[in-house]
């Protein structure tokens, strides 16, 4: 049986989930007024320790600074700043029209916290993806316990410390350590668990929660397909794939897994990509600062082996002391082999050549539903043709990954990809209960409702045809 390999242990969970429930039964959490309060603190603690956690994520990934700012500290500043000037307005009731028949009333939906929140994490962006759910809880009223990942030591250590500092543990505690940490909070009863993680973890998560009927978000992965069509700017679409591949060292949720190219600019498009890595990080990548590591060995021997399964048309290089793979493309890869059947996770890129886009949206729907996809193209009906006919978490057309951080588009998978979405205000909603309240005054009352019914039926029937 797997212990507690952490400091935390099973008691100490109990206690820290009792005290903020009676913390959050108090009520202190729910005035809009704390909330804001507690937000602008975050906001203030994360522009403070900006450089510790560039630093964090440099022992942890090798992130170069701007990737660490780009998609983890400015990712959620924005979040933190678009919750703090809009949460008076989101945590407002929201008026909608009351039907004729309930004439002498008013209708409204008033968002309220669930109670006691587990929000748990990976590693491959360690901050972004435990702080982004955060705001959200935070801004609906909840309290909250955060376990980041065990596989990003130095991120954890840093959340947990300054969580620790700045926090009561009855509003925000962070529980560090792995699978046996995460199974005894798992074990406990939550009001919303919000997990970020792959796939096979999320089944065992839904199936935790399950048991107390706990709501969840699970935030997924999956294989994100790429489309390249014949008639697009093979140069641009070359050079947003390298970008949206190999930014973490291909180690993103929704980076492209695998491109289904027209055979016609296939080597066009590959030669593009050549040149754009090289570009990005010359001629050898393991020299240069901008281009992370993969998280750490056992991570290293997985992404290592798809290497195997495939013709490697670039790259291929490892250095196991390093967790170093080098921007890798691929071809002649079997639909059965490991490297198709498993999320990637990681900068190998196969590259599969197509006759025509109906044997592309065939490929693509004969798999699991992918959190994203990506279509390049400047035909609009192909491009529709592959929106109407495909299923996916979100899409970017003729671009990678940047549907993620366009805060009014709600971010989440679809089937084995994920359940539920965030950003934006829906952080605000996804940890809110949308309680539904309908008002109504003594002052008139219809006596049609009311028992001995006998010809009543048909006045019923004529207010019914009536309402809307
Ligand atoms: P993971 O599922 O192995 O781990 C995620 C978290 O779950 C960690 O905190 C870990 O400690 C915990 N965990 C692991 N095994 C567990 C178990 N048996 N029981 C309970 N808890 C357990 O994922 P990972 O390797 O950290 O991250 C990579 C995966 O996350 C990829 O599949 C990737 O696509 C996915 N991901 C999804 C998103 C998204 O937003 N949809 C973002 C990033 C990563």
């Amino acid at each position: 049986m797997e212990t507690l390999t952490n400091t935390v242990e099973t008691t100490a969970i109990k206690t820290i989930i009792a005290q903020q429930r009676a913390y959050f039964n108090s009520g202190a959490t729910k005035s809009v007024k704390f909330r804001k309060a507690q937000l602008i603190r975050l906001k203030n603690l994360v522009s403070t320790h900006e450089a510790d956690f560039i630093d964090a994520l440099k022992k942890d990934l090798r992130k170069h600074e701007f990737e660490a700012y780009a998609t983890e500290i400015g990712f959620v500043l924005i979040e933190l700043k678009k919750a703090i000037s809009n949460i008076d307005k989101w945590a407002k009731p929201r008026t909608v029209p009351t039907p004729l028949f309930h004439f002498n009333g008013n209708s409204y939906v008033q968002p309220e916290p669930y109670g006691v929140t587990l929000i748990i994490s990976p590693w491959n962006y360690p901050f972004q993806l435990l702080f982004a759910p955060l705001v959200g809880v935070m801004a609906a009223g909840n309290t909250a316990v955060l376990k980041p990942s065990e596989f990003a030591p130095a991120t954890s250590a840093l959340i947990a410390k300054i969580i620790s500092e700045n926090f009561a543990p009855e509003y925000i505690a962070c529980v560090e350590g792995g699978v046996p940490e995460s199974k005894a909070l798992l074990e406990e009863k939550f009001d919303y668990i919000f997990f970020t993680g792959g796939t096979n973890v999320g089944r065992i998560v839904y199936q935790a929660a399950a048991k107390n009927l706990t709501p969840v978000t699970l935030e997924l992965g999956g294989k994100s397909p790429c489309i390249v069509d014949r008639d697009t700017n093979i140069a641009l679409t070359a050079k947003r794939i390298a970008w949206g591949k190999f930014v973490n060292a291909g180690q993103t949720c929704i980076a492209p897994d695998y491109i289904l190219v027209d055979k016609a600019v296939k080597d066009q498009l590959v030669a593009k990509i050549i040149e754009y890595v090289k570009k990005s990080y010359g001629d050898d990548a393991q020299r240069s600062e901008h281009y992370p590591r993969i998280i750490n060995n056992h991570h290293l021997k997985r992404v290592a082996a798809y290497i195997e399964d495939g013709d490697v048309l670039f790259g291929g290089k490892v250095d196991a002391a390093d967790n170093y793979i080098e921007p890798t493309l691929l071809e002649n890869v079997s639909e059965d082999a490991k490297v198709m059947t498993d999320e990637i996770f990681g900068p190998v890129l196969p590259i599969i050549a197509y006759d025509n886009m109906k044997e592309a949206i065939d490929f693509i729907n004969k798999r699991p539903k992918p959190l994203a996809l990506y279509i390049f193209s400047k035909d609009e009906k192909k491009v529709q043709k592959v929106l109407s006919e495909t299923s996916a978490g979100g899409v970017t057309v003729n671009d990678t990954l940047l549907h993620i951080v366009n805060p009014h588009l709600p971010f989440g998978g679809v089937g084995d990809s994920g359940i539920g979405a965030y950003h934006g205000q829906l952080s605000f909603d996804v940890f809110s209960h949308m309680k539904s309240v309908l008002r109504r005054t003594f002052l008139v009352d219809d006596p049609v409702r009311y028992a001995p019914y006998k010809l009543k039926i048909s006045w019923l029937r004529r207010l019914m045809d009536w309402t809307l």
